[in-house]
């Protein structure tokens, strides 16, 4: 055993501080009131992330009078710990999921996504939304030569769909200064931003704009009909038109447990790096950073000047349950990840660490659309993981089509999303699923040592 084997050996990640509230978001001092007693508007929106508040935002400004119902605060869910990258149709399967719907219909969902881009940098601007967004792009970058196939692979298959990427040979890493881990990449527009702003941002423009905003009001159970009735624990609320921006937490409300499952997702952030540290890794551009693995790293540099770590090992808790508990193992491992990946940051703390749920269908793809035979429910889930910009993107199709003009994106939602097992196969074959996932990643991650110990010599 090396000295960096024994230190990670006697690592323990039950001493990292947990975040309850994810890496971003605080209870704002402004927090608003539970409801309580009865009222009515247009639209009733559950849930107030990106989807959720994108929506009611989008409603109000085509004239709706629209109430949201969050359980806790704004950004409480994925949206408020995420890694905060503003990424495209890059973050996608593309192989699989042409297989699954076809060139045509997949060459739409590649636009969905890559619209969804530019509808977020045009939000920022117009709701005057300071996120500390860096435009830098995102790079999908290999640890390992033998990943080089594949990327190439993926990016000629997104190229025929219609999704543009350019292969950053080393060279040119090593001239940008992309940490000497990473040894060449795809590279796609996009960019890094704080995500608690992002969704603190949407929820001031809410406010300001005349949403009504029920902050501690969880929605406990609803009436269907021509008229809707959301129960709260002290009120309830009335309206013609429901929207669950509920993503992962949609199952427990008894709705598309048979078509998504929560995916639990981890962070880790560094304490802030000193000058020192920062010029020793050089990353002039504080490029948004992720990996080909089947259960993917994430790097990136705050404007804080820490370091956000996500991902390395996913979860999912039998039944589709979502407890805001830690997640020791996915700790662990994004502090080796961390320390074999930025030798040169060996001395630096890990700050804080937390936890997400993000709803999967299991061929990827969102789920969108009306959920009763009325049409008057609507859901929001199936973000994969890169609902940032999805997810607020969303929010101006579902609006557009609540009030009677679907626009064609949103039309191109319409595909059979498959069925998920019941329990005990879906923890099984998830469990199953993530195991084998790490061992792939292990083998590529044993296969980078000794890529790296072989150049050191
Ligand atoms: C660790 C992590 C890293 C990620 N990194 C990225 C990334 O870099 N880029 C990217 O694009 N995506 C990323 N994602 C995914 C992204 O965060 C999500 O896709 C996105 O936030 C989904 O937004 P949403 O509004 O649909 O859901 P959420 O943000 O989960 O919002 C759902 C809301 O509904 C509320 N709610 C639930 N049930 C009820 C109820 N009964 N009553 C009232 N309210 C309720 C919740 O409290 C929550 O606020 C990441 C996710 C995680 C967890």
């Amino acid at each position: 055993m090396n000295q960096r084997d024994e230190e990670l050996a006697s690592y323990n990640p039950s001493t990292l501080p947990f975040r309850r509230l994810g890496g971003w978001v605080e209870e704002s001092s402004d927090l608003q009131p539970e409801l309580e007693g009865s009222v009515n508007a247009d639209v009733i929106v559950v849930g107030a992330g990106f989807a959720g508040l994108s929506t009611a935002l989008e409603l109000t400004a085509l004239g709706a009078k629209v109430i949201v119902l969050e359980q806790e605060i704004c950004g409480f869910g994925a949206s408020g710990r995420n890694a905060g990258y503003l990424l495209g149709s890059m973050g996608i399967e593309f192989e699989m999921f042409s297989k699954r719907v076809g060139i045509e219909h997949a060459k739409k969902f590649i636009r969905f996504y890559d619209d969804a881009v530019d509808y977020v940098e045009r939000r920022m601007v117009e709701l005057d939304i300071n996120c500390d967004y860096n435009r830098s792009g995102i790079l999908r970058a290999a640890i390992a030569p033998s990943q080089e196939k594949w990327l190439r692979r993926s990016m000629e298959i997104g190229h025929e769909l219609g999704s543009t990427t350019r292969f950053v040979d080393q060279n040119e890493m090593r001239a940008r200064g992309i940490p000497p881990a990473f040894l060449f990449a795809s590279e796609q527009r996009g960019g890094t931003l704080n995500p608690g702003k992002y969704v603190n941002g949407l929820r001031c423009a809410a406010i300001k704009a005349g949403v009504k905003l029920y902050e501690k009001t969880p929605l406990l159970s609803y009436t269907e009909g021509p008229t809707i009735t959301c129960k709260t624990p002290r009120g309830s609320a009335t309206a013609p038109i429901m929207v669950l921006a509920t993503n992962a937490f949609t199952p427990q409300l008894g709705l598309l447990r048979d078509k998504v499952a929560p995916i639990r997702v981890s962070a880790i952030e560094t304490q802030q790096l000193s000058s020192k540290q920062l010029s020793s890794l050089g990353w002039q551009g504080r490029e948004g950073i992720i990996t080909p693995h089947f259960m993917m790293e994430s790097h990136r540099l705050t404007a804080h000047d820490t370091m956000v770590l996500t991902v390395k090992k996913l979860n999912y808790v039998y039944g589709s349950k979502t407890p805001n508990v830690p997640d020791d193992h996915a700790y662990a491992a994004l502090v080796r990840t961390l320390r074999e990946r930025h030798p040169s940051l060996k001395d630096l703390g890990i700050k804080h660490c937390w936890s997400g749920y993000v709803s999967v269908a299991y061929d990827a793809l969102p789920v969108v659309g009306p959920s009763n035979a009325q049409e008057n429910i609507f859901h929001v889930a199936g973000c994969s993981g890169h609902g940032l910009a999805t997810h607020s993107f969303v929010g101006k199709l579902l609006a557009e089509r609540i009030v009677g003009s679907e626009s064609e994106l949103f039309k191109d939602f319409h595909h059979k999303t498959p069925s998920t097992l019941p329990e005990p196969f879906q923890w099984c074959a998830l469990k199953s699923a993530f195991t084998a996932a790490g061992f792939y990643d292990n083998w590529v991650d044993r296969k980078a040592r000794v890529t790296n110990t072989n150049s050191a010599i």
